[in-house]
């Protein structure tokens, strides 16, 4: 059985670079019909925050991202939590002290800073001496019992571990450059590295896809699973998320935060084409896919080396494109609570419809939407240039027309404001430029904008008219 996992600590939000390891775990497991667990890694006691589980899972929710496996949470299928695995460390730390590859460690954090300076100034590529390796076994499991401890695991000296990874083919690394990893810390939580071992063998992790920082730790597990006579798992190390200057993407240089994005009005459809083509490539030139066709085309064979630049424009284009194609149900769903906080009536469903339909072709994010909504629902301002446009007596003579052909008209659908075009040039000689601006300018505030029959096709024909008589009577 395939599995996966997705485990992070949860340190309050999700990363667009958690979203990219959760995604390609969960895509593969789909791909392949496995499964994908979700780990909560949440042993540094000290860097918990409030909160942050259920804000992750409800970001999952929102991305249509869902996991397989978890203890039962009523009813639901919950997240692992490695704070309630502790035993589970314990029972497995003890056949490592027993074994003697790992050793418990009563060096106080005084004497380990000056070590690590004392080393660092010698060039020496770790930073513990293994001070406390060689203790006689005895007098280790009696001071085990009162006094603070952490424990190590013991790394060969003399070795190189290699190890095959998915995206990189074949890894070395030398033992000599790797500290005596800390195990279990005095608090008696494990570090990240044994607890995360311990719970990818015990929960039948297949396939470890992770980002590349983890590499430098791999060979630490790789020993972990020998220690403790296990098969390791496949490695896949996913490329680093750059900024466009190349380098890694970091909350400084923008937003990095699944939620800000959702917030702004980036729809997870958008998010989760963009960000699954970051280290992956289908093959082909193939940029645009719904979240089930990416679990069809997912193949950890598209998975790329090199560092993957992270650019918020070419995501707002793919996120414009989404809003144009998705049901406008959906997007008008969406809209909702922007028009709703600004104040705007839009209990006329109908018209609330056209214009969400008008203005979303206008935009890249959800953000912008008021911009081109608002002039649908309060008379626009018309200002500098464009108001001496529309002052002109050409103009004057072009609204006096339009009023009264509005007026008499019964149904002003499409044909009937075409119509109307043609009449005007034909009677008035008014055409193009010289026709188009100033009604736009008049009914929507902006020479640019919808067509005259779809402006009028919203406004309606009695605002239409109002729009135009009050222009008149400002010129
Ligand atoms: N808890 C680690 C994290 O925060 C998990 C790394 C891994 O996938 O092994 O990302």
């Amino acid at each position: 059985m395939i599995k996966t996992r997705f485990a992070p600590s949860p340190t309050g939000y999700l990363h667009l670079g958690g979203l990219r390891t959760a995604l390609f775990n969960y895509l593969y497991a789909r791909k392949v019909g496995g499964k994908v667990v979700l780990r909560i890694e949440d042993t540094d006691q000290q860097r918990q925050v409030e909160g942050a589980v259920d804000n992750l899972m409800e970001t999952f929710d929102k991305m249509g991202i869902g996991f397989d496996e978890g203890p039962r949470q009523g009813g639901e299928c919950g997240p692992y939590f490695q704070s309630q695995r502790l035993s589970v460390y314990q029972e497995q730390i003890r056949r490592l002290l027993d074994s003697g590859h790992a050793y418990p460690c009563f060096c106080s954090p005084e004497r380990l800073k000056k070590v690590r300076e004392e080393r660092a100034a010698q060039k020496f590529n770790t930073p513990y001496d293994r001070h406390c390796l060689n203790l006689p076994r005895r007098e280790a499991l009696d001071r085990m019992q009162d006094q603070p401890h952490v424990i190590r695991m013991k790394i060969p000296q003399d070795r190189i571990v290699r190890f095959y990874d998915i995206v990189r083919d074949a890894v070395e690394f030398n033992c000599a450059d790797i500290d005596d990893q800390v195990l279990i810390k005095t608090d008696g939580f494990p570090t990240y590295h044994f607890a995360n071992v311990v719970d990818d063998h015990l929960m039948g992790i297949s396939h470890v896809i992770r980002g590349e920082e983890w590499l430098p730790s791999t060979p630490k597990h790789i020993l972990l699973y020998e220690y403790c006579g296990w098969k390791a798992p496949k490695f896949a190390h996913l490329p680093l998320l750059l900024n466009p200057d190349r380098s890694k993407l970091s909350k400084r240089q923008g937003d990095v935060a699944v939620e800000v994005y959702l917030q702004k009005g980036y729809l997870p459809e958008a998010l989760n084409n963009y960000v699954a083509l970051l280290g992956w490539a289908p093959g082909n030139d193939r940029e645009m896919f719904s979240l089930d066709q990416l679990e069809k085309a997912f193949s950890l064979k598209g998975l790329q080396k090199s560092g993957a630049v992270f650019d918020v424009e070419k995501l707002k284009w793919m996120n414009g494109h989404y809003l144009r194609e998705l049901p406008l149900k959906q997007i008008a769903r969406l809209a909702e609570p922007r028009f709703l906080q600004a104040g705007i009536d839009i209990s006329d469903k109908t018209k609330y419809l056209q214009v969400v339909d008008d203005a979303r072709r206008r935009i890249s994010i959800l953000d912008e939407i008021l911009d081109f909504s608002n002039m649908f629902y309060e008379v626009p301002a018309v200002q500098g240039e464009h108001r001496l446009f529309i002052d002109d007596g050409t103009s004057r003579e072009l609204f006096i027309f339009w009023k009264d052909k509005l007026n008499e008209m019964t149904n002003p659908d499409t044909e009937a404001i075409k119509a109307l075009i043609r009449e005007t040039t034909d009677e008035l000689g008014i055409t193009g430029k010289n026709l188009y601006w100033p009604l736009r300018i008049a009914l929507y505030g902006s020479p640019h904008g919808p067509d005259l029959p779809t402006l009028i096709g919203i406004l309606g024909r009695e605002e239409t008219i109002r729009r135009l008589e009050l222009q008149m009577n400002k010129a």
